[in-house]
């Protein structure tokens, strides 16, 4: 495995509601810009170019971003997430503007090789990892007996659209990925924002719900729920691939009390060799730090 040693580097995380950009020299980040997620392509560009302003020109580009990635196009899971992203030819758009190689990967895969990567000099790492983001929608990433899976279609892991039994406590049903029960619809920050606003007949963020749910039952049952749905959510993959950690991240996963409430309810599921449960060492950098390190094996190249 050849990790790249590009000079100059540029990392994009692009996430449903953040795009982060990282100027990168051999491995280290020189300078990090954020803006918000654009809602259609042209703005999308102009993002770019906002991020980019004043860098020199990269010798790479490697991108981490949500949805999955088949030929140089990401395709959404969730078509109710970003409109325009479905299909869209990310590739071409970023060769065209930088006029290099460019890779592309999903964000939780990227965060999960991140956060496995980060644990190396720890006395156990676990083998098997995965990482779980409750951002704008819910991704994750697996590391399985020390490789990164991305599969045949870049879909791996994408623990959103697993099953669980549980409910959104706005009866909301089905999934933006056409699909019913699944934990995106529960536990996203998008999924807490809707269930927020029905319940309380105001229009509520999930920053919003998280500062009421300190003195309100209502708002922490809604938080609660989605923690025991992500709990499911990891008794059910710890079942089928034996994990050894599970690591948390995205502005959700690393709100106040989310941890300690996905703990909790993963204790009540008294799961045999019940995985480590942990909060994101890189942060809201998971991603980022994935798409450095990574090796081209794992991800598309375009030429
Ligand atoms: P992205 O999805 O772009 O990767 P984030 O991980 O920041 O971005 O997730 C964005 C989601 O997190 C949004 O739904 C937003 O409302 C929610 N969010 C942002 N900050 C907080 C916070 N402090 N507490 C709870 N939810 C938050
Ligand atoms: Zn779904």
């Amino acid at each position: 495995m050849q990790s790249s040693q590009t000079e100059m580097l540029l990392a994009l995380d692009i996430g449903g509601t953040k795009v982060a950009a990282a100027r990168v020299e051999n491995g280290v980040i020189l300078e990090r810009r954020q803006q918000p997620m654009a809602y259609d392509a042209q703005g999308f560009a102009r993002v770019i170019d906002i991020l980019t302003a004043g860098w020199s020109a990269p010798e790479r580009v490697s991108v981490c971003t949500t949805g999955y990635i088949d030929g140089g196009r990401v395709h959404s899971v969730n078509l109710d997430i970003i409109k325009f992203w479905d299909g869209f030819a990310l590739a071409d758009l970023l060769q065209a503007r930088f006029a290099c190689p460019v890779t592309l990967i999903n964000d939780g895969q990227a965060a999960a090789w991140g956060e496995y990567l980060v644990r190396q000099t720890d006395y156990a790492q676990a083998a098997n990892l995965l990482f779980i983001t409750l951002s704008t929608g819910v991704g994750g990433g697996l590391v399985l007996d020390d490789r990164l899976r991305v599969g045949p279609h870049g879909l791996a892991a994408h623990v959103g659209h697993a099953g669980v039994r549980l409910a959104a406590l706005d009866g909301a049903t089905r999934c933006g990925c056409g699909r019913l029960g699944c934990l995106e619809m529960i536990a996203s920050g998008t999924s807490l924002a809707r269930q927020a606003t029905a319940l309380f007949g105001k229009p509520m963020n999930s920053a919003e719900l998280f500062a009421l749910a300190a003195h309100d039952d209502q708002a922490e049952a809604i938080i609660a729920n989605a923690a025991q749905a992500v709990a499911e959510a990891i008794g059910g993959f710890h079942m089928i691939v034996d994990l050894q950690e599970v690591v948390i991240g995205g502005s959700v996963g690393l709100a106040n009390g989310m941890l300690d409430r996905i703990r909790t309810a993963l204790k009540g599921l008294a799961l045999r060799a019940a995985p480590i449960l942990s909060a994101a060492r890189r942060g809201g950098d998971a991603g980022l730090a994935g798409v450095i390190a990574l090796d081209n094996a794992f991800t598309e190249s375009y030429k």
